[in-house]
């Protein structure tokens, strides 16, 4: 499915002038769907949008009033290309909750965490290098690294997700063909697309795969907090001082902020801040000021477990129909945390075809092929349960459901 467009690229004058890095360029798929998946009469399980409907408003307002009159225009000046100093204390606070402690000079702020992947992306890749990624991996990240002219390898995922085995293969693998490895890119914590979790021992021997073979690691985990059964397992940042870390208050605040944030070692760190001045000048300042004034004046934890029973309720929506509806032959991942769960359809099925016959019925979800940039996943689905009500969820997978089974008919 295309998004409808209002150019035709045949009649693009500027063809001859573009960069080549425009070429590995994509329409987001997940984009590309919501035109359709947002006619009310469809039940969205495509997109990850976070469910910012309880958040405190009037509260906010009033304290936003507040900081503007006491901080005035100070806010709405050219700040610090690296994050107001302030704020990165406070950015400081969020990680201790999950195991990490560092100085508040390595951490860079960025317009989400999406472009902290630019940033990180843009000083190390030259065209050819390869990145590292998840079997399957988020379609954001794979976008910012096709678009430096990155070659992604991805490497096989099981329960826990990186395979240890296969991932110390596959570096071995890519170095042998004389390419050059820049990073293993890894969500850790309730992967986009597929919800896995890594327990704390597959952290340790990920890294340690990773140490042997020279490879750096970028840990990006937006969703960490919204563990739905347990506590948080360390971030692998808090078991090695050398991995990058990428943050982001799009989850446990809003994402219409634009504030994230990239933990690094001094000298990656000083290289991200020449990179931020040229791509920004500076990360947003009244977003700053406003999330600083949010994370200090409100019960922002407290906030946290509101959603995080939201979401819970949503994934137990989800699980308890897919088992109850599902045909044979289908199964899915059990995801103790994030937005999503991972299908993967009964064997001769091809998700992308089964879209438009989903939108039909009226349910619209992301087909797996997105999540892969070597065309894996042709028999997989996405599946968010962050933004419908529960009975819309039950009501999306029932539909879903029965796709499926017309599927398995032809
Ligand atoms: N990484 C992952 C794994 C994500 O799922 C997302 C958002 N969907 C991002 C990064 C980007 O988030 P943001 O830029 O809003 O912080």
């Amino acid at each position: 499915m295309t998004e409808p467009t209002r150019h035709d690229t045949r009649l693009d004058r500027f063809v001859d002038n573009y960069s080549e890095r425009t070429n590995g360029m994509r329409v987001s798929a997940v984009r590309a769907l919501f035109a359709v998946a947002n006619r009310p009469e469809i039940v969205s399980l495509a997109g990850g949008m976070p469910n910012i409907a309880d958040l405190p408003l009037p509260d906010i307002a009033e304290s936003m009033a507040e900081m503007v009159r006491t901080r005035g225009t100070q806010i709405m000046q050219y700040g610090s290309g690296q994050g107001e100093p302030e704020f990165r204390e406070q950015i400081l606070d969020v990680m201790a909750l999950e195991g990490i402690t560092a100085h508040p000079d390595d951490v860079v702020v960025t317009a989400g965490s999406q472009q902290g992947l630019d940033l990180v992306t843009r000083i190390f890749c030259n065209p050819g290098d390869v990145v590292l990624a998840e079997s399957p991996s988020y379609v954001g990240a794979l976008g910012t690294f096709l678009s430096y002219q990155a070659e992604v390898v991805h490497v096989p995922c099981d329960d826990d997700g990186l395979n240890p085995t296969a991932l110390r293969e596959t570096i071995a693998r890519v170095q042998a063909e004389g390419k050059r490895i820049k990073f293993l890119y890894t969500i850790p914590n309730f992967n986009n697309p597929s919800g896995v979790t890594q327990p704390l021992h597959r952290r340790r021997e990920v890294l340690e795969v990773c140490r042997a073979g020279g490879v750096l690691v970028v840990e990006d985990n937006p969703y960490g907090l919204l563990a739905l059964d347990a506590d948080p397992v360390p971030a692998m940042r808090s078991l090695d001082d050398e991995v990058i870390y990428l943050g982001s208050f799009s989850k446990t605040f809003a994402p219409g902020f634009r504030v994230g944030w990239v933990l690094a070692p001094h000298a990656v760190r000083e290289k991200l801040t020449l990179a931020q001045e040229s791509a920004t000048l500076c990360p947003p300042v009244f977003s700053q000021f406003a999330i600083g004034n949010y994370l200090r004046n409100h019960d922002w934890k407290g906030q946290v477990d509101v959603f995080r029973d939201m979401y819970r309720d949503r994934r137990d929506a989800m699980l308890s129909t897919l088992h109850e509806t599902m045909p044979a032959g289908t199964s899915w991942t059990q995801p103790a945390g994030g937005f999503f769960v991972w299908v993967t359809l009964p064997e001769g099925l091809d998700a992308q075809a089964m879209l438009p016959r989903g939108v039909n019925a009226r349910v619209a979800f992301v087909p797996g092929s997105a999540f892969y940039a070597d065309g894996q996943g042709a028999r997989n689905v996405r599946l968010s349960f962050c933004f419908p009500p529960a009975e819309r969820i039950q009501l999306g997978v029932k539909r879903f459901a029965d796709v499926v089974r017309r599927e398995l008919e032809v």
